[in-house]
Formats: C-alpha cells, structure tokens, sequence
C-alpha cells in the first residue's frame, strides 16, 4: 500500500460526511501506521502537547468537523467573521479571529497595533520607519516567542529584573518600571501570563490604559483551567492570544487572537488574501470596520500565516468542546494512567511523586526523581536512552539538570502503557 492512510471508495470520498477512520495506538500493531508508511518512527508522547512532537491529539468530533469543513467552498472573511462571534461568546471579548497558531496570533496583533487602519503602514511593515513601533516587556518574560512579535516589525524595550531568581534581592517587575519607560515610540505593552506572573495583569492594564497604550497577551498555554478563557480578557487586556493546539485539542497549527473589534479587525485585513475589487469587496462587519478603510490593501505581512477553512471549523469545534468542559471526563483516565505507571516503577531506582494541578479542571503530572549515583548515569543520560530506544520515549524534560523526568499523560493512550512502562523500567533499573 502505498501512502494513502485508509482509502475511501469514490462514493465515500464525494459523501458530505467522509468516515474518519478511529484513532487507534498503532505502536503495538501489526499494521503500518501512515507515519511508518513515510519512514518515519512514531513515537510514545509522554511529554504533552509540545509543538515538536505534534501537539494535542484531536477528537473525533473535531476530525469529522475537518473533513465535513473540506467538502464546500466559503468565503475566508465570512467563515471568520462567524468564528468571531463564536470567540466573543465563549471568550467575552468583542471579536476573535482564528490564527495560525498562539505565536501567528502574536504577530497579527503587533501588527494591528503598529497599524491600526492605517494603509501606508499596512503596506510597510515589517518596516516601520517614520512611525513609532516600540513596545515595553518585563525583561523576565521574554522568551524565544517574542520573535513572533518581532517579526511585525516591533521594538522590543525591556523592563524590570527578577531579582529572585538572579538570587540578587527579594523583589520582580513592578509596574512603575513600565510606566518609566514609556516614550512617544512606545505603541503598547507585551505581557506573557502565567499563573504566578509579575507584576498582575489587571495592574499592569490599568496603567497602560491611563497611558492610551495597548495591552497585548501571550496566554498561550495558560489553559486549563478553562475559566482563563474569560478572566485573562475580562482583565481589559485589548488583545489576548491562545493556543489552539495544546489544551483546547485543536488543529496544532492553530491559534486564537481576542480583543478589541478595532484591533481585530485590523489583524484581519492583514491575515486575509485581499485579491478583490473595491466595488465588489463586501467584507462582514462584525470582523473588519470598513468606515476605517480609504481603500483595499494588497495581502498584508499576515498573508503568510494563514488558516485553512477546515482549520477554522476544526478549532471552534474543539474550543466548544474544551469550553463545555467535554475534556473533564478524561481527567480521572490521566490520573489512572499515570498511577500504573508510577506502581510499575516500584522496583526502580526512583522516587515517584504525582505533582496536582493547581485547578480542578486540569490534570496532574507524574514526576520521576532518578537515583543517579545508584544509576551510574544522570537523568539526561536516561531521557536519550528513552528516546533512541524502541519503541522511542519521549518524557518531560525541564527538571532534567535536577534529575527529574516527568510523565504528561495528555498525549498518552491506554494502549502504550505496557510499552511505555517496559522502557521506563529498562532504563531505570
Ligand atoms: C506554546 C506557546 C506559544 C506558541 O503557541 P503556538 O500555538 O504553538 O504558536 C507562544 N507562547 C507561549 C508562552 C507558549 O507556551
């Protein structure tokens, strides 16, 4: 067989409704997956939904939604004007676009904030000469995804020291070293959340809006719990970004970007294909202002982000589901797995800890402290042999310098238990 994946007669293939075939763990099976078909090894993720091993696995529900998305034809503008209002519903914000992930959601809305309507600077970026194009991070949240926000032709100016960390002083950034640093260059503030980020969102907005200065935030990962959908927006941030590939089990290729409808509406002219006539272009009002417009712009610096018809249905499906709390039911089968897989190490040399989630609706993870010196070898050492093994292991890696692997079971399947805990063992025993 060649690479197909399951064929579907002719008949089938034109049906409004293609079968999608079950997801099933193939690592233990027989047949070849359609990854092996390709040469290619699939692996057992124990890591979550990292981006590098494939993010989340999508439901069923959200399969179909994919499949049945790609059997019409609709206008983008209008498909996104709709999941606008589906955003705004579930988010509590004024409008939403579906984006090419919580790092192309990044880009967009720098981009809307450096451009607001304006054409001619539509047009430029990602130059951005002759207007001003800088925006203020605490210099303990930067990270490898401010690139996305750089990418739009934005100026980073950095803030702040965590003191704490540099083991230099007791104290984070405060919100007088934004307002200090803010200029007549200075077009908004860049904020990544997390559960424990300083100084407070709601404070850091505050100033910023006394300032008339945007708020734009990386929430990417920050869900669950699932209320974050409406507490980071509820905080007048004007712009939030999530995943839609981690959490919310949606297409990993996706995003979402939330916010204000102006700002919205301008990541849309600059995301969508633009190839139209003026007089023809009838754009939903709900997504994109066209009283801001004195003209059409060409495709603008988002043109290269974009997110397929089947992506978008496929995302609001799993939003919906994850909004619903759907996902919940899988909660007690994460805790179970993760429970055998801790018992099965018993006779290891290892200590086994389950770390709880900080809210009910999100799941724990198993933490794996290697006896090194009983080992012989550290915890790096371990996680290489697990992931050049067979079948390969791929296991959480942030705790690996303080000998510690950890088992995520979002990305799990009942069905690799057995091999998953047959490699933990021979590795660690
Ligand atoms: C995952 C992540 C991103 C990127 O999200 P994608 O949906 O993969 O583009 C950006 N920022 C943070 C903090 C993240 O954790």
């Amino acid at each position: 067989m060649g690479f197909a994946g399951k064929r579907f007669s002719q008949e089938e293939r034109r049906s409004p409704r293609p079968q999608v075939s079950a997801i099933r763990c193939r690592i233990e099976d027989e047949t070849m997956s359609i990854y092996q078909q390709l040469g290619v090894q699939p692996i057992i993720n124990a890591c979550g939904t990292v981006t590098r091993l494939g993010g989340a696995p999508m439901p069923a529900e959200v399969l179909d939604a994919f499949a049945q998305a790609a059997v019409e034809s609709v206008p983008l503008e209008h498909l996104q004007a709709a999941a606008s209002r589906r955003i705004a519903e579930v988010t509590g914000a004024d409008a939403g676009l579906v984006t090419c992930g919580a790092a192309g959601a990044l880009t967009l809305g720098t981009s809307a904030i450096l451009t607001g309507h304006n054409l001619a600077r539509i047009e430029k970026l990602p130059c951005c000469d002759g207007f001003p194009h800088e925006l203020i991070i605490a210099r303990e949240q930067r990270s490898g995804y401010d690139h996305a926000v750089r990418a739009a032709g934005a100026n980073l100016v950095e803030v702040g020291f965590n003191e704490i960390v540099s083991n230099a002083g007791v104290r984070r950034t405060e919100v007088w070293e934004y307002e200090a640093a803010i200029t007549s260059q200075t077009v908004g503030i860049v904020y990544v959340h997390a559960h424990d980020s300083c100084p407070n969102l709601q404070e850091v907005v505050a100033m910023a809006h006394e300032h008339d200065l945007p708020v734009l935030v990386d929430a990417a990962g920050e869900l669950p719990p699932r209320s974050n959908l409406k507490d980071i927006p509820a905080t007048g941030a004007d712009l939030v970004c999530f995943s839609g590939g981690k959490a919310i089990h949606g297409p990993q290729s996706t995003g979402i970007l939330c916010g204000r409808g102006g700002l919205i509406s301008s990541a849309a002219l600059q995301m969508l294909d633009m190839d139209d006539h003026l007089d023809l272009w009838d754009p939903p009002e709900n997504l994109i202002d066209r009283s801001q417009l004195t003209g059409i712009p060409r495709h603008g610096i988002g043109r290269g982000l974009k997110v397929s018809k089947e992506e978008i249905v496929a995302l609001l499906t799993a939003l919906d589901l994850f909004a619903s709390g759907e996902f919940d039911s899988q909660l007690l089968e994460y805790r179970r797995m993760l429970s055998t897989v801790a018992d099965s190490l018993s006779g290891a040399k290892v200590n086994c800890r389950m770390l709880e989630p900080l809210t009910q609706d999100c799941w724990p993870v198993l933490e794996i402290t290697v006896d090194c010196s009983a080992l012989g070898v550290s915890a790096m050492d371990v996680c290489r042999a697990l992931r050049t093994g067979t079948p390969p292991v791929y296991v959480g890696h942030a705790g690996l310098h303080e000998g510690r692997l950890q088992i995520n079971p979002v990305c799990l399947q009942e069905a690799a238990l057995p091999s998953l805990t047959r490699r933990l063992m021979d590795e660690l025993s």
